[in-house]
């Protein structure tokens, strides 16, 4: 692979290992173990594997190692390590570099998952969190402490939007020699460049664009070598999180397709979002590529004007009125994957942060109204139709 290859040429040719049958399609090595030509041959593998070697699957596959280099390639990262799932590599990323004195601060707009990890897995380790709000730089500098280790943040949260500035916050965290870890997801690693604007380590979902598809569980870390195998390896290889060759291998295939999958979901939902945009049965329309966004000069600069694949409608009429607007469409399914090729639609306050309180949802502007819509690949004004009728029928 050159590094000079753009990202489509990377992402169906990046990684590749082929077998002595020089198959045109990434082989899977659906083997947990390698055989060893000699006693002395695993003895030295043992002591150390090189970049092509591998010893047992929870350590490394070649099916994996290749999903591994393609996405780091995607990301412009030095390397990355495969999980079992997103949370999987969040866990990994966060309790491999963290250990009891140790101080975190996150944003508080994260996935029910992540807050869970932060708020009741790290306290219990005697790691202290502090939680601010991920869009006031004098927030993330008032936290910052001499033993702070960490932030951790959603680059754009989940479900309300906001995005959050990667390369002022590294500046911070960076002044205490604190890392920077990014779950980005909704930002994809098609319209990222986490890593050049800051961000020590990034984690990706791979159930989400990645898969594409809504097939595979599957996640991945990435950062630099010396993170990424010096520290996460070992904590991953030891306490099981791998990701297992037949997912890698979904995944690998679902990065051929990343850059024209995610481009035509993302123009689809900018169409949709300002097609819906001042509806009148909606309070509001969240799309963070949208010029009334809160972060839409952000947008410009981190994102290269993306806004992603995902919006929010904040129905009018509260549950009752989005309930009958979910019920309503015909072609989004409910469900609460997200990045998919089918759309999807979600009511985060009973389902995805159905956990959280009344005082938690209003404060990260979790409304009884609010429908995540994940944009998928149909036809597009085949979509903004089945919007608007099912708008319609909220009060018919
Ligand atoms: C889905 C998601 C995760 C968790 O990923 P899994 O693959 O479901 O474990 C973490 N963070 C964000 C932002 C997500 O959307």
């Amino acid at each position: 692979m050159s590094d000079d290859w753009k990202q489509a040429t990377k992402m169906v040719h990046g990684g590749i290992r082929r077998s002595q049958y020089n198959e045109v399609s990434e082989a899977i090595f659906l083997t947990q173990g390698f055989v060893y030509d000699t006693a002395e041959q695993a003895e030295a593998r043992f002591i150390e594997a090189g970049p092509d070697e591998f010893i047992y699957a929870r350590y490394g596959n070649p099916t994996v190692a290749m999903f591994e280099d393609r996405i780091a390639a995607l990301e412009g990262a030095e390397d990355a390590f495969a999980t079992a799932s997103g949370m999987a590599a969040v866990n990994g990323a966060l309790c491999s570099m963290l250990k009891a004195g140790d101080h975190v601060v996150s944003a508080k707009a994260l996935f029910g998952s992540c807050l869970y990890i932060l708020e009741n897995i790290l306290s219990g380790f005697g790691v202290e969190v502090t939680f601010v709000d991920g869009t006031d730089l004098d927030q993330w500098r008032a936290a910052m402490r001499p033993n702070t280790k960490a932030v951790f943040f959603e680059s754009m949260s989940n479900p309300t939007l906001e995005v959050i500035d990667i390369t002022a916050v590294s500046e911070i965290a960076h002044s205490v020699g604190a890392s920077v870890v990014v779950d980005n997801v909704f930002s994809t690693p098609v319209f990222s460049k986490a890593i050049d604007q800051g961000a020590d380590v990034v984690i990706y979902s791979a159930t989400k664009h990645i898969d594409g598809q809504g097939r595979a569980l599957g996640g991945v870390v990435l950062g630099t070598k010396d993170f990424i195998r010096g520290t996460l390896e070992p904590y991953m290889k030891h306490t099981g999180g791998s990701l297992s060759p037949f997912n890698a291998w979904v995944l690998l295939k679902g990065l051929e397709t990343i850059t024209l999958r995610v481009n035509a979901q993302a123009a689809s939902a900018l169409r949709i979002a300002t097609t819906l945009n001042g509806h009148s049965a909606l309070e509001h329309t969240l799309y963070p590529g949208l010029p009334d966004h809160a972060q839409y000069g952000l947008v410009q600069t981190q994102l290269g004007g993306k806004g992603g694949t995902v919006l929010s409608l904040d129905i009018k009429g509260g549950k009752e009125a989005a309930f009958r607007f979910l019920n309503a469409m015909t072609i989004a399914v409910i469900s609460n994957n997200l990045g998919d090729a089918k759309s999807i639609a979600t009511h985060p306050a009973t389902t995805t942060h159905q956990r959280l309180n009344d005082v938690q949802k209003d404060e990260l502007g979790i409304t009884p109204g609010l429908v995540r819509f994940s944009v998928g690949l149909e036809d597009v004004d085949d979509l903004i139709a089945d919007l608007q009728q099912a708008l319609a029928a909220i009060d018919s």
